[in-house]
Formats: structure tokens, sequence, C-alpha cells
């Protein structure tokens, strides 16, 4: 199923992502996590691609065995920025022979130690090739606070605007802590003619340190309540996890509430956290 044709409905939507392992002897342990949250019948699930190309033959084959055996759609993410075009038309053939019909299109960051390929500057290029290619649903990233390397949250805006152009028809948030930073972010959007929707990117935090690195690296602010709580919380792991799945069970209901109807919730490989999430919201995602 193409992921636009879910959002065009009226149901609100609750979708899980996963990433695969980077090593071949972690892909069984990855593969039983994927299929325990598939099994909780999500709308949809992501599969993240590492740009260095280092977990890449991962994203496919989980993504495929979720769409087979679960019916459950996938959005397999590709990133560019060290990709020949050749890798990437390999890829899309492959995505094609495997059933599936979402990419979530990136550019991915730039390697530290240098790309290993120059084909790609941008992920509207890549989004572009994918449209000729055709026959895929593609979605785009997008940065409630901006992205790191833009000067400004408007100048990212203007180029949120070119991967629309070029053929992405949906945009996933990057995590953010505070809805009003979204509210704020989707009016900018609105008022600069960008209308495709826009799934908002929740993190459940069950690992304070590793939140504060997180947020640190992609520019994302930490409100003073899950500065808190973090602080109370981050040295016992249970208590952790249980603040850190209610905040994002609150923060949810807080966007459901608000009219942001699509949620996709960054549940790093813990069937467990994607459970309890669900549960928390079995009433209100029945629309
Ligand atoms: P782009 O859209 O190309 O933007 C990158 C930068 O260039 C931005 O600052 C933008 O403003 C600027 N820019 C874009 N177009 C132009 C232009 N025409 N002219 C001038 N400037 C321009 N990374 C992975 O490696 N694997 C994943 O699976 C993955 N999944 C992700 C999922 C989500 C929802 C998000 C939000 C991020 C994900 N990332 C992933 C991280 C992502 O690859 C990085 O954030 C990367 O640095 C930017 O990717 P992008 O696709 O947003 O790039």
């Amino acid at each position: 199923m193409k992921l636009s044709e879910l959002f065009a409905k009226d149901k609100p939507t609750l979708s899980f992502e996963v990433f695969p392992p980077k090593t071949s002897d972690l892909y069984e342990k990855v593969e039983q996590a994927a299929h325990s949250i598939a099994a909780l019948n999500p709308d949809y699930m992501s599969v993240t691609y590492g740009a260095g190309g280092g977990t890449s033959q991962y994203t496919i084959s989980i993504a495929e065995n979720i769409e087979k055996q679960y019916k459950v759609p996938t959005l397999a993410h590709l990133t560019c920025v060290s990709s020949t075009k050749e890798t990437v038309h390999t890829q899309l053939e492959n995505l094609k022979k495997a059933g599936i019909e979402n990419i979530l299109a990136l550019r991915g960051d730039i390697p530290k130690e240098g790309r290993l390929a120059h084909d790609y500057t941008y992920a509207s290029e890549l989004i572009r090739e994918i449209v000729e290619a055709g026959g895929f649903c593609i979605g785009g990233a997008c940065y409630p606070e901006g992205h790191l390397e833009s000067e400004s949250l408007e100048d990212d805006i203007i180029n949120i605007g070119k991967k629309v152009e070029a053929g992405c028809s949906f945009l996933t948030t990057q995590m953010f802590f505070s809805n009003d930073i979204l509210y704020s972010y989707i009016d900018k959007l609105r008022k600069k003619g960008i209308f495709v929707p826009v799934v908002a990117g929740i993190m459940p935090i069950t690992n304070a340190k590793q939140i504060y690195r997180s947020c640190e690296l992609s520019g994302t602010v930490l409100p003073k309540r899950f500065i808190r709580i973090a602080e109370r919380y981050g040295d016992n792991p249970d208590a952790m996890k249980q603040a850190g799945i209610a905040y994002a069970t609150e923060q949810i209901i807080d966007l459901y509430a608000s009219g942001v109807k699509n949620v996709h919730v960054y549940s790093m490989n813990k069937p467990d956290v994607a459970q309890k999430i669900q549960d928390n919201l079995s009433e209100i995602i029945k629309g």
C-alpha cells in the first residue's frame, strides 16, 4: 500500500521505526524485534538505512519480510550522500522486486572520514531519480527546529519546498519534545505553500544519556519538564523507561487532539516500548 493513500484517510495513524543491525551476527535479533513490532499491526513500519552503506543490504530484507509475513506496509529509507547513481538504481530495482512501494529519500549525514561517492549533493536529487524510476510513494525528512547545516529555519524550509517540488509527497519530522515547536513549524510550512502531510516523529526516551548526546548532535531543544524527568530518573533504567513512555504518550495524545493525525514512533527496535505506547492509545487511534 502506498502511504499517500493511508494519509488521505481521516483516521489517525500510528507507525513504528526499526533500524537494521550493523553486523550480520545481530541480524536475527533485530529481525525478531522487527517481527514482534509488526505483530502489533501498526499502520506502517519504517526501516532505516546506513548512510555509509554499512547496513544497507538489511534494510530491504527486513522490510520485505515484514510486508510478506505481516501484511504491514513498509517505508524503506534510502540515502544518497555516499552512493553512486549505479548503487541507487540497483537499490531501486531491488526495492521493486521486494514489493516495497514507499521510500523515505534522504541525503544522509556527510561522513566525517569523507564521502565514498559524489554523485548526489541533496536529497531532492535522489527524489527526482526515484520519481523517474516510477512506482514509488516518496517521503522526505524535515526538521521542526531547522537542519543543523542550515543558516536559518526559513532557509531550511525553502529547501524543504524543493524536495516537495521534486516529488516528495509527505514529510517525516526529526524528533522534538515540545509540540508547540511542531505546530509553529507546520504553520510556517503552510505559509510557504507546502501542503503535503507532515508525519510527527516521536522518540520515547528510555536512556537519558543517549538522548542528551543525540539532541546535542541534532540541535533538538529539551524542554525543562523533560530535563527534570531525565535528571530524576536517568540513573534508574526501568523508571526512565516508564517516564519516557508516559511523556511520549502525552505528546502523541496532544498531537492527535490538535489535528496532527500521523505519528511515527522511533521505537528503536524495542517491541515492549512500541506495545506500551500502542496500548496507551488503543481507544484514541480508533479515530
Ligand atoms: P537534504 O534535504 O538534502 O538537506 C540537507 C541540508 O542541505 C539541509 O541543511 C538543507 O536545508 C540543505 N539543502 C537541501 N537542498 C538544498 C539546496 N537545493 N540548496 C542549498 N541547500 C540545500 N540518516 C541515515 O543515514 N539513515 C536513515 O535512515 C535516516 N533516516 C532519517 C529519518 C528522518 C525522519 C530524519 C529527520 C532524518 C533521517 N536521517 C537518516 C538523517 C539525515 O540523513 C540527516 O539529517 C542528513 O544530514 C540530512 O538529510 P536530508 O535528507 O534531510 O537532506
